[in-house]
């Protein structure tokens, strides 16, 4: 609706903007006082998600972070562990929430590209120690892996996560901020990763494009007890239907689509693969690519000012990490321009 500025804005699939059905779904919603619970919008959103992945009951929330930073609170008790893959974004990119929210403490998995090895997290989990070591009281998994490059957990690494805590009563949470685009891209149903979980945190806000908003599912009296904490966190919203009729309309309309951002991602890694080692291809499995700058001469923050200049807006993920998301307001053409401008300045070597 509103001109960016940019041919194509890869800076990530958070910078949708509302389509114009979607505003008026939002301009039309019922709305009611939703911490007197009486928001059918809300409460309609989070029937609908919880029923996707198979939980009994869903809590709506202004951000991927806070939904969370609600699960990671329910499950950890303070001074009680939580573990979690090294690039995960609830140790990276949550600015120590779960530290100084909830006082919980971390111990970080090292993997490749993101991708769950059960192994690697279960030889970590550590319970039955008494007073002598931190307990284990959570295990954390991301899907798709938002730092490892949009990759997809394979869901038997899942399942031997899952097996290989059954006897020790360690939960497990779900940072599904793009567990849509795995869903899309596997065709595994959302249920199957969903029932795997104790709860899952799902985003509304990325690639499926509403503005504003994240879901958490989990028992019932799970989310009773989250809706506590929203609260005392200041998150319990009023009139949020306005908000929730977005996700509503964006878990309709723009799921699907999602094939869309992972096919034109994979023609713009395989049109840069062809010119040099600048993309691992088996790791481009949704709507993420990381281009790896190192052998060009220029660091991640200069290729991308470069291609910035080109109209491309990339975020450098690391010093030779440029990171570049898919999403509904990126289409063919600006693919095509992001090809162009990264065969140009990835080819010009250092300068
Ligand atoms: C975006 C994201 C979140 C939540 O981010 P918010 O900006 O707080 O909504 C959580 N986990 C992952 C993996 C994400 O990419």
């Amino acid at each position: 609706m509103t001109d960016t500025g940019w041919v194509a804005d890869l800076l990530s699939d958070t910078v949708t903007r509302p389509t114009a059905p979607m505003r008026r779904a939002m301009a039309e919603a019922e709305v009611g006082d939703d911490v007197f619970g009486e928001d059918p919008t809300v409460r309609a959103l989070e029937e609908r998600v919880a029923g996707l992945l198979g939980h009994e009951a869903g809590l709506f929330a202004p951000t991927g972070s806070l939904t969370n930073q609600l699960g990671l609170r329910l499950h950890v008790d303070p001074g009680g562990e939580m573990l979690a893959d090294a690039l995960a974004h609830v140790v990276r990119a949550e600015l120590g929430a779960a530290a100084v929210f909830s006082g919980i403490t971390s111990r970080t998995w090292s993997s490749t590209a993101g991708r769950l090895v059960a192994k690697d997290a279960l030889a970590m989990v550590t319970t039955g120690v008494g007073p002598y070591q931190v307990e284990t009281q959570l295990v954390v998994v991301e899907n798709t892996h938002n730092f490892g490059g949009g990759t997809i957990q394979p869901l038997t690494e899942i399942r031997a996560l899952r097996d290989g805590l059954a006897g020790t009563g360690v939960p497990m949470h779900l940072d599904g901020a793009r567990l849509w685009n795995a869903h899309v891209a596997t065709g595994v149903e959302l249920t199957a990763y969903g029932q795997l979980f104790d709860t899952v945190s799902v985003c509304l806000s990325k690639g499926l494009g509403a503005p504003v908003g994240s879901v958490l599912v989990g028992s019932a009296e799970a989310m009773a007890r989250a809706r506590v904490w929203r609260k005392r966190y200041g998150a319990g919203m009023r009139q949020a239907g306005i908000l929730a009729a977005a996700g509503l309309y964006a878990v309709e309309h723009h799921l699907e689509r999602l094939a869309d951002d992972h096919g034109r991602a994979r023609r713009f890694a395989e049109a840069i693969a062809e010119v040099g080692p600048y993309v691992t291809l088996a790791d481009v499995e949704t709507n993420i690519v990381m281009v790896d700058t190192s052998g060009t001469g220029r660091s991640a923050a200069q290729v991308a000012v470069a291609v910035g200049e080109r109209g491309i807006r990339a975020y450098p993920s690391g010093k030779d990490r440029v990171r570049l998301v898919w999403h509904l307001d990126v289409d063919d053409a600006g693919t095509d321009a992001a090809i162009a401008a990264f065969r140009e300045v990835l080819g010009q070597g250092a300068g």
